[in-house]
């Protein structure tokens, strides 16, 4: 019997386990199947670092294969393409990850710090008297915690409290590559349309990723006509010109919605990162909440403190109401498109609680 599992593989389980194992425990670390290849979201706010510090794994961000990211351009409320520079921005730069080397860092730390790794999914979990019983692909593991770090579907939180979603935005996204000698000017573009909004970013290997962001209940376009729509960007289109860039054939979606579980905690389980409170990519802070999410509540844990684990729970639901109240205020300075429903639904004058509807 573990005393505690954590499951998923992602920032938030890696850094549970991480931490956990820094406490003295061996915690039971179910990663999920492996995702080869490529991970949307390299942004790191310059926020993440002090949590790092805490781990003790700062110096992973030394490493050549990630980047400082010094210049952002955004178009939003006007055709105008404003930079707002790093040397502004008084807590420092953000790095833009190699995000799967990122993970893979922190994996190794916890490992050798003590965590008991399985690799794998938890296909089904049953409560007994006094422990969790976790059907996993190689056979049934018990544990008397659990960490639900399995990101969005929030596989054993949404089980015992409610989800809810503020709304249904979704990510399209491209990679695009150029010839090996041109290297791209190191740039972040963050365009609107009526639609939606467009994001480019330079990712530290040179490759660029193209992503587009609007609510999937709304007309949209094929993935595969990415490449044809970004072309019909202002902003965007003319870097992807200047730059010589062509897709790669590497695209997807994701699920980028606001979207939270309530409460965070429950009889035996923590839900911690995207599984307690993922938020629109706009904010650039899913990874720090990750780390922040998962160091609080395992130190919370290995202190056996309920107050301090009830403190992350009311951490995270105003985590929420304040990401909810910002987020009408960024969108709300994009003024040319109010009769949009993309647009609309975001600047609607309601409270935050009824912003939103349980997930389906
Ligand atoms: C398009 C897009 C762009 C983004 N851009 C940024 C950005 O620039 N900066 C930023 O900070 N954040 C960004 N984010 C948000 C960020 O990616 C997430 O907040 C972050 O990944 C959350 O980490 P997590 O560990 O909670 O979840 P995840 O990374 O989703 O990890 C979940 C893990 O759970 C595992 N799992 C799932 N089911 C099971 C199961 N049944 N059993 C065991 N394991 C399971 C999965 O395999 C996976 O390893 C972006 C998100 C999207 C969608």
């Amino acid at each position: 019997m573990h005393d505690v599992a954590v499951l998923g593989g992602g920032v938030a389980g890696a850094t549970a386990a991480l931490r956990l194992a820094q406490h003295g425990l061996r915690p039971a670390w179910i990663t999920g199947r492996a995702q080869p290849g490529f991970k949307p979201g390299e942004h790191l706010s310059a926020a993440a670092l002090p949590l790092l510090k805490t781990l003790g794994s700062d110096a992973i961000l030394r490493s050549q294969v990630h980047r400082h990211a010094h210049s952002t351009y955004s178009a939003w409320g006007s055709d105008a393409l404003i930079e707002r520079n790093a040397i502004v921005q008084l807590e420092g730069p953000p790095i833009v990850l190699d995000r799967i080397a990122f993970e893979a860092a922190i994996a190794e730390q916890a490992v050798i710090a003590g965590a008991q790794r399985m690799d794998g999914s938890v296909q089904d979990v049953t409560i007994k008297t006094d422990h969790w019983q976790l059907a996993h692909d190689t056979g049934a593991i018990t544990a008397r915690f659990v960490f639900d770090a399995t990101g969005r579907k929030a596989r054993v939180a949404s089980r015992f409290a409610t989800r809810f979603q503020a709304d249904k935005m979704g990510c399209q996204y491209g990679l695009y590559t150029t010839d090996p000698a041109t290297a791209p000017r190191p740039v972040t573009l963050i365009e609107a349309e009526e639609r939606g909004w467009w994001y480019l970013s330079v990712l530290a290997d040179h490759r660029v990723v193209v992503n587009f962001y609007t609510d999937s209940d709304l007309p949209g376009f094929d993935t595969a006509d990415l490449d044809v729509h970004a072309r019909g960007t202002r902003a965007i289109s003319t870097y992807l010109a200047d730059y010589g860039l062509s897709l790669s054939g590497q695209s997807g979606r994701a699920t980028s919605n606001s979207a939270w579980i309530a409460p965070a905690i429950g009889a035996g389980w923590v839900a911690i990162g995207d599984a307690s409170a993922a938020f629109d990519p706009l904010s650039s802070h899913g990874m720090t909440t990750a780390l922040w999410s998962a160091i609080t509540a395992a130190d919370a844990f290995a202190a056996r403190d309920k107050q301090k684990m009830q403190d992350y729970a009311d951490s995270v639901a105003k985590g929420v109401q304040d990401f909810l109240t910002a987020r009408r205020a960024v969108y709300a300075r994009e003024g040319r498109w109010t009769d949009s429903a993309f647009w609309s639904r975001r600047i609607a004058p309601v409270a935050p609680d009824h912003a939103a509807t349980q997930e389906g």
